[in-house]
């Protein structure tokens, strides 16, 4: 049972081995074979460098910028990049935050607090927008108005122009959307936002540093960043594809009136003037330093050629999708993103140029599973035992359930692989067929509310299914489950999983799902 408090210190070399034996449980981070969470350029040496870098500047605090210049230098260069990068211009301002989340939360805090007087700000988001936005309109008390994409499963301006009330403080959509990687329609949407007078904030926060790169490589992509009229912010995360270590975020303005009431700012209390631009007060300069050097190491020509090797894994993975029977790519890999789908069942396959959100199984998962018919997250199993950790995506308003691919760099040497691997795959999860959930879990699935789960019922089911050993690459089961589940159980049920694994060590609950037992 590992420990953070022993009665007497521990040499460092040992707690050095333990913390590598704690990490040999992770999913690989780098090689290639993780297609989420995390971004690998596979350059030798970086890691060392943004480590040390890490290092020098990780008791640094960020809270106070006079105390400490040198972080206000190296946030003020990493703007200054993201803006050079994004279209801004001598106008442009901007914060570093700890990732696209917080950017996110920011954005719209500084889009509420620009108009004060509204009784109920409200927030205007595609369907596909990132659930970051759902969290800062929850945390903020903005109301959400979310309005469903095209069949082509892109942001659509003729409703986001309907959905704007005078209540509308921002509207926002991606560039590009993190489940499928498309791009929405950045210049009409900005010119509606514009033309009604509100802000609009585009989240690049997935692919903010390598659309870039790509265009530049020729890609044809709409424009998307602050040179787009009517954009007033946009956030990218330097920790996806500019490849820094965690904890690294740029929101931009267009300029400094619209970011000053992103500020907090307190002097109630009889300690120090609190003036906040982010959510932390105390911060690291520990992942800014090492995203400097990550930056600094890499380069404008080199983001260019991790781009170009990312650009080409994406195609060698889109043609395996493709090539493969009983899949099919489900949106255009237009950017970073592979999202492949299973092939309709011939029966009822809707006509080739049929929009794939129009699809008739997709209402309803069960249905199109057909004999030949490929199970997603059977598939994924598959994938997983293969070595390759994909991102389940579920059914979702016409939408069938889904893989998702983030491709980086890395994926360069092993995409071919992977095609392999995958026709094998597909060709296993046929034959296995689709998951048959027991009837009974189905019936009690169908029966529950989320006010019902309790902590008892979802250890109970946790350990039903097999989750109680700690042992999550067998996930078929619980995905279909949770896919055939609405919205608000899904989310009462992982909830109430993540708390049964968030427990205490050496407290008397019960041991969580994978928990060495407790011994004296
Ligand atoms: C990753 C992501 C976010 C949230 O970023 P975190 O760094 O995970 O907080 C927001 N929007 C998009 C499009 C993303 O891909």
């Amino acid at each position: 049972m590992f420990e953070a408090l022993p009665d007497k210190g521990v040499p460092g070399e040992q707690v050095l081995d333990e913390l590598r034996e704690l990490r040999r449980a992770d999913l690989p981070t780098h090689g290639g074979r993780l297609f989420a969470y995390v971004y690998d350029p596979a350059l030798e040496g970086l890691d060392d460098l943004a480590r040390a870098a890490h290092a020098v500047s990780a008791h640094v605090n960020g809270l106070d910028p006079t105390a400490f210049p040198s972080l206000l230098a190296m946030e003020n260069a990493l703007v200054g990049a993201a803006a050079k990068l994004l279209g801004g211009g001598p106008e442009t301002v901007g914060s570093v935050t700890s990732g696209g989340t917080e950017s996110l939360i920011l954005a719209v805090k500084a889009a509420r607090d620009s108009r004060p007087h509204l009784t109920t700000p409200r927030l205007v988001i595609p369907s596909t927008g990132h659930a970051a936005f759902a969290k800062a309109a929850h945390y903020l008390r903005v109301a959400l108005d979310v309005v469903p994409v095209g069949a082509d499963l892109r942001a659509d301006p003729a409703a986001t122009a309907a959905a704007i009330t005078p209540e509308t403080v921002l509207v926002a959509a991606s560039a590009p959307s993190y489940a499928h990687g498309v791009v929405d329609p950045i210049p009409e949407l900005a010119a509606i936002a514009a033309e009604r007078g509100v802000r609009f904030h585009v989240d690049a926060c997935f692919g903010g540093w390598v659309l870039p790169y790509l265009r530049r490589l020729g890609a044809v992509l709409p424009d998307f960043d602050l040179s787009v009229p009517g954009v007033t912010s946009l956030s990218v995360d330097l920790h996806k594809y500019a490849y820094t270590p965690k904890g690294v975020s740029v929101l931009l303005h267009r300029d400094e009136t619209l970011r000053l009431p992103q500020y907090f700012a307190y002097a109630g209390w009889p300690g120090y003037t609190m003036i906040n631009p982010v959510i932390s007060s105390t911060r690291s300069g520990g992942p800014i330093a090492a995203a400097v050097a990550t930056l600094r190491s890499i380069g404008d020509a080199g983001y260019v050629e991790l781009a170009e090797r990312t650009r080409d894994a994406v195609a060698v993975l889109a043609a395996a999708v493709t090539a493969t029977e009983g899949v099919r790519l489900f949106a255009p890999p237009e950017t970073t993103v592979v999202c492949l789908a299973a092939d309709a069942p011939a029966a009822d396959a809707p006509a080739a140029d049929a929009p794939a959100a129009d699809d008739p199984a997709a209402d309803d998962p069960a249905a199109g599973a057909g004999e030949q018919a490929v199970d997603l997250f059977v598939l994924a199993d598959e994938l997983a035992a293969r070595g390759w950790h994909t991102q389940p995506q579920m059914a979702f308003e016409g939408m069938p359930a889904s893989i998702h691919l983030t491709v980086t760099a890395a994926v360069g040497a092993t995409a071919d692989e992977f095609a392999g691997d995958l026709a094998e795959a597909v060709a296993t999860a046929r034959a296995h067929g689709p998951v048959r959930l027991p009837e009974e879990l189905v019936a009690a699935a169908g029966a529950l509310t989320p006010e019902m789960v309790t902590p008892e019922l979802v250890a109970g089911l946790a350990e039903g299914l097999g989750l109680g050993g700690g042992d999550f690459t067998k996930m078929a089961m619980v995905n279909s489950l949770l896919n055939i589940a609405p919205a608000g159980l899904r989310e009462a049920l992982l909830t109430g999983f993540l708390s049964l694994l968030q427990r205490p060590v050496g407290v008397a609950h019960a041991p969580a799902p994978g928990a060495a037992p407790v011994t004296e």
